[in-house]
């Protein structure tokens, strides 16, 4: 063996620790961007340069940055890297409606995206944590466990890499991946906030949704700040009795406490809060459900998204077409918005409730 891989070995080795200890710049604000550059003492128009660069621009190297000195831009290389995130696998090809995107954290764990295009439309569902604690019973995210809240940078990442992979411009983001939103309330809330920006990834606040299983006190911290993202919440359940059945948080949040968290959102937010209720064969999808349902809803502002549950080869099951159509047809007299969300991805385990990160399924 010579010496001369062994040095080029070294140097790459070297060169990989340092970029891993550099902070990412995607995931700043405006004023967090300002402050880097105030240090470096640059005017403070640098900032909206290097903002619209980062969410505007999507660059992935210092040196694409056209307009900022080349002083300057070996500066910011030295001491910070882009992106926090690595895209390492994508399931599905380019052309298909569903596609899934594992990434690598600079801490080395993993988190998943989804993209789904439908017509005009183009959403990617984003995680906010890796795993999830809250260990709902139907879903796989919770069999991974808790093991960290994402950054803000680490959530807008999602955005910007999955970004380029897609055919069409990206229209509507959900918070729907990997974790529970409101437990990493701060983050999440500054990650749509970046999202929505002006003069960065401009997307419109009634195009980002956050979804949460029923943390009522941040329900409420969220309709007393007014934000203007909309809010979606986990029923699966018409009865405190049944939502315990498969959503154990339901124990410290009870359904009286999030009916009137629910009321409150709504009588402070001008867009109506979405509740989804999962079907699942035996549990959750009889007419009488479907009855109670209509009940405990009506009167209330509200629009109600059923989904068939997407199997995950545990014990809950996807009720047959039947039993859904049944269920649907007690719901045509609501009051209320009914849709049925047909659930997509479930082939590539990337439907609601089926993103769960195992090392195989980085090798396939
Ligand atoms: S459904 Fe959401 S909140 Fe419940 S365990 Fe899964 S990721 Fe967590």
């Amino acid at each position: 063996m010579s010496c001369a891989p062994l040095k080029d070995n070294r140097n790459s080795l070297l060169m990989q620790a340092s970029l891993e200890s550099k902070i990412a710049l995607v995931g700043l604000n405006r004023r967090e961007l300002d402050t880097i550059l105030n240090v470096l003492k640059e005017p403070s128009f640098r900032g909206q340069q290097l903002f619209g660069w980062l969410y505007r621009s999507r660059v992935d190297s210092f040196e694409d940055m056209g307009n900022i000195p080349s002083g300057l831009r070996k500066s910011l290389e030295e001491k910070y890297r882009i992106h926090p995130l690595k895209l390492i696998h994508v399931t599905g090809s380019t052309g298909e409606s569903t596609r899934k995107f594992l990434f690598e954290l600079q801490s080395g764990e993993k988190v998943e995206s989804v993209l789904m295009k439908e017509g005009k439309r183009t959403t990617i569902c984003i995680s906010s944590q890796v795993g999830c604690a809250v260990d709902c019973d139907f879903c796989a995210t919770a069999s991974m466990g808790f093991q960290k809240n994402l950054s803000v940078g680490e959530i807008v990442d999602q955005f910007l890499l999955v970004s380029k992979e897609s055919t069409a411009p990206i229209t509507n983001v959900v918070f729907m991946g990997m974790g529970e939103p409101f437990l990493n309330y701060d983050r999440v809330i500054s990650a749509a906030d970046l999202m929505n920006a002006e003069k960065g990834i401009k997307l419109g606040a009634k195009r980002i949704t956050i979804s949460t299983v029923g943390i009522t006190p941040k329900i409420n911290r969220y309709a007393e700040e007014k934000h203007r993202y909309k809010l979606a919440i986990s029923l699966n359940g018409a009865s405190q009795e049944k939502r315990l059945k498969t959503m154990p948080i339901a124990k410290k949040y009870p359904l009286n406490d999030l009916l009137v968290a629910i009321d409150h959102f709504s009588s402070r937010s001008r867009h109506p809060v979405t509740l989804e209720y999962v079907l699942m064969a035996g549990v959750t999808d009889s007419k009488e459900d479907a009855q109670k349902l209509m009940t405990l809803l009506s009167g209330r502002r509200c629009k109600l998204n059923v989904i068939p549950y997407n199997e995950i080869g545990g014990k809950y099951k996807r009720p047959g077409d039947e039993r859904i159509e049944a269920f649907i047809k007690v719901l045509e007299k609501a009051p209320f918005p009914v849709t049925v969300r047909w659930s997509k991805g479930t082939d590539i385990a990337a439907g609601c409730g089926q993103l769960a990160v195992m090392e195989s399924s980085v090798n396939n």
